[in-house]
């Protein structure tokens, strides 16, 4: 029983928490590193790649059609709901995820900010329109019948590596009010958070007493800076994450242990009766 992080759940009452693909891997939704912080899978789209070339639009558009398929069934695990039961017992300040699957929303957190946006959103980088997620698969599908036909592997972020598939003759839409780009509402690599949603997480940790990381191995900068920051500041960290993180040194204490157990567990503790049935 993870007791030592019951303790300090019990001990504070602002907690600011970090998310990660840990946290959504029980939901089946696969991570992106290994235990040791290497990429398990190819190396996810760059920014510029996206925006400079057709072929990698056609690429992206054409895998995470089939991933969006897989990605858009998921539901909250455990974790998520015990995260969200610790938000509804008053414990936490504020959760930022580093997930785009849109779970902990599901669950029912509701101080949340998606660091990294959310793939249930597409946006136009020209006039920066936006529309639905299900209205953009649904124009790929019209363009392209042969989509029907995908067969897959799963990746993370909703992206996916097809079999016997010609993604160069993917025909994509464009914005149907200006005819530009669209690109899914997410913070690709090699692209900056923006700083209005930075800040709204850097005033949530400045009035936190404590934070807590969730499945996350930090080697992203934009959530890394956030332990950063709060090691500055004093605020003791704490992390729930299998493996090495980019922040080992910082953490007040690690448990490399599942995370939908390690949470279910502690929020039992702290309030029988409300955790989620096991399963779910
Ligand atoms: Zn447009």
């Amino acid at each position: 029983m993870p007791t030592r992080l019951t303790d300090f759940i019990a001990r504070h009452e602002r907690i600011f928490v970090l998310t990660g693909a840990g946290v959504s891997t029980a939901s089946g939704i696969p991570d992106y590193r290994d235990r040791s912080g290497e990429w398990k899978h190819q190396k996810p789209m760059e920014y510029r790649d996206f925006v400079g070339s057709v072929a990698a639009r056609q690429r992206y558009w054409a895998r995470s059609y089939f991933g969006w398929q897989r990605f858009s069934r998921a539901a909250p695990n455990p974790a998520h709901l015990a995260l969200a039961g610790l938000e509804q017992l008053g414990r936490l300040a504020h959760t930022v995820t580093q997930n785009v699957d849109g779970l902990h929303q599901r669950a029912g957190s509701r101080l949340l900010t998606e660091l990294h946006g959310s793939l249930s959103s597409v946006d136009c980088l020209d006039c920066g329109g936006s529309l639905a997620r299900s209205d953009l698969q649904q124009a790929l599908l019209d363009r392209n019948p042969q989509l029907a036909l995908l067969s897959g592997d799963i990746a993370p972020d909703g992206d996916a590596r097809l079999w016997d598939f010609d993604e160069a003759r993917l025909d994509i839409p464009a914005c149907r009010s200006c005819g530009g780009i669209l690109k899914p509402a997410v913070v690709f690599f090699g692209e900056s958070v923006p700083p209005a949603r930075v800040q709204q997480c850097r005033d949530a940790l400045a009035g936190a007493d404590a934070m807590l990381v969730v499945g996350s191995s930090l080697m992203v900068y934009s959530g890394f800076r956030f332990v950063r920051e709060a090691a500055q500041l004093g605020i003791p960290v704490v992390a729930v994450n299998r493996g090495r993180t980019r922040a080992d040194e910082l953490l007040a204490f690690k448990l490399e242990m599942d995370c939908t157990t390690a949470l279910s567990a502690s929020l039992a503790q702290l309030a029988p009766g409300t955790a989620a049935p096991p399963g779910l």
